[in-house]
C-alpha cells in the first residue's frame, strides 16, 4: 500500500465562496455535505494503516461545519494521524470571542496551525478584516498560522478591510491584468476553476496536437493527495478524477471500474481521446489552451453521457459548467 504524504482531507465540497482559481470548484450551491462520523473514522484508518503520519484539513471550507471538524481531528487523534493545518478563508471570524473558543478548542485538540488565504480572488467574497481578525487573535493567543500568501496581504492593506471587491474595482487597484498576473505569480496548477483563466494566458492548440500517448503519472502522484468526505481519493492536480481510497492506494485500478483513469495512466490522453471518440466526444475546432483543458473537455463530456466511478465529485462538474466553457 502506498502512503499519502503531504496530503490533505476534503472534508465538505461547499464553500462560502467561488474563487476563480479554485482546483475543486467549490461554491456556495454545493450539496451541504459535510464528512460524517463514520467517514472521519474510516479515513483515519485508512491513513494510519498507510502509515500516514499527518495531514492537512482543507475543502471548500473546513470551518462552514465545526462540529464535523472537530469530529474529523477527534478520528485522526484516535489513529495517531497529526493535523499540519487546517484551511480557511476566515468568513467565519466576525466575533473576536467566537474566534478565541474555537482556537482555544482546535489547540484542545492538538491541532497548532492554521492557513489563511488572502488573495485578489478571495477578497471577492471575504472582506479583508475576517483574515486580520483571525490572525490577530492567533498573535495573541500563540497559534502558529501562515497566510497563503501574504505578499497579497502586503498588497492589499491599504483596502478598505470592511468590504468585498468586484472584480472592475480590483481591476482599478491593481491592475487591468490582475486576473492573469496573479495566477501567473501563484504558481497555480491552472485546473479546476483556473482553466478558464488559462484561456486567457495560452494559445489554443488543436486536439491532435494535445493528445499525448504519455501516461499522465500525476495520477498516481499519492505524496500528494486528497481523501474527501465521500471516501475517494482526488490525486493532487487533476480534479474531477477519482477512486476509492483502497483501490488508489493499492494501485488497482481496474480499467472496468475506472476507465478514464485506466486510460490516462497508460496511454496519456491519446488513450482516453480515443475512449471519448467512441462514446461520441467531438473536439472544439477551436483547440484547447491545455492539455489539461483538452482532459477536462473530454471528461466533461462523459460525464453527461457516460458516467463512470472515477468522474467524480458531480459537484465538480456541475460547478465547472458554469465557468468554463470547454
Ligand atoms: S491531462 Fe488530465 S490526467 Fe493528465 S495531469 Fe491534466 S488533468 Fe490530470
Amino acid at each position: 500500500m502506498n502512503t499519502p504524504a503531504y496530503s490533505g482531507i476534503i472534508m465538505n465540497y461547499v464553500c462560502t465562496a467561488e474563487c476563480r482559481h479554485c482546483m475543486f470548484a467549490s461554491a456556495p450551491d454545493c450539496p451541504k455535505e459535510y464528512i460524517s462520523p463514520d467517514m472521519a473514522e474510516h479515513l483515519a484508518s485508512v491513513l494510519e494503516e498507510a502509515g500516514t503520519s499527518s495531514v492537512h484539513i482543507g475543502g471548500g471550507e473546513p470551518f462552514m461545519n465545526f462540529r464535523a471538524l472537530c469530529t474529523l481531528i477527534e478520528a485522526l487523534n484516535r489513529h495517531d494521524v497529526g493535523v499540519d493545518y487546517i484551511e480557511t478563508n476566515a468568513f467565519w471570524c466576525s466575533e473576536d470571542d467566537l474566534v478565541r473558543e474555537r482556537l482555544k478548542k482546535l489547540r484542545g485538540l492538538g491541532v497548532t496551525t492554521i492557513m489563511v488565504s488572502v488573495d485578489p480572488f478571495h477578497i471577492e467574497y471575504v472582506p479583508l478584516e475576517r483574515p486580520l481578525r483571525l490572525c490577530q487573535i492567533m498573535n495573541e493567543l500563540e497559534f502558529d498560522y501562515f497566510i497563503w500568501q501574504d505578499r497579497y496581504l502586503r498588497k492589499m492593506i491599504r483596502f478598505d478591510r470592511t468590504k468585498r471587491y468586484t472584480k472592475e474595482e480590483l481591476e482599478r487597484a491593481l491592475g487591468k491584468n490582475y486576473i492573469t498576473d496573479t495566477a501567473s505569480e501563484y504558481g497555480l496548477g491552472m485546473n479546476g476553476r483556473a482553466l478558464a483563466i488559462a484561456g486567457n494566458i495560452y494559445a489554443n492548440r488543436p486536439a491532435e496536437e494535445l493528445a499525448s500517448a504519455s501516461p499522465c503519472r500525476s495520477l498516481l502522484d499519492v505524496c500528494h493527495c486528497h481523501l474527501d468526505l465521500y471516501g475517494n481519493i482526488v490525486p493532487s492536480g487533476c480534479p474531477g478524477i477519482a477512486a476509492e481510497a483502497a483501490d488508489y492506494l493499492n494501485e488497482r485500478i481496474d480499467p472496468e471500474k475506472y476507465p478514464v483513469m485506466a486510460r490516462l495512466l497508460t496511454g496519456g490522453t491519446k488513450a482516453l481521446y480515443a475512449y471519448a471518440k467512441e462514446k461520441g466526444f467531438l473536439p472544439s475546432p477551436d483547440g484547447y489552451p491545455t492539455k489539461c483543458a483538452f482532459c477536462y473537455a473530454m471528461r466533461e463530456f462523459l460525464h453527461r453521457t457516460a458516467l463512470s466511478a472515477d468522474l467524480a465529485p458531480s459537484c465538480f462538474y456541475e460547478n465547472m459548467r458554469k465557468h468554463v466553457k470547454y
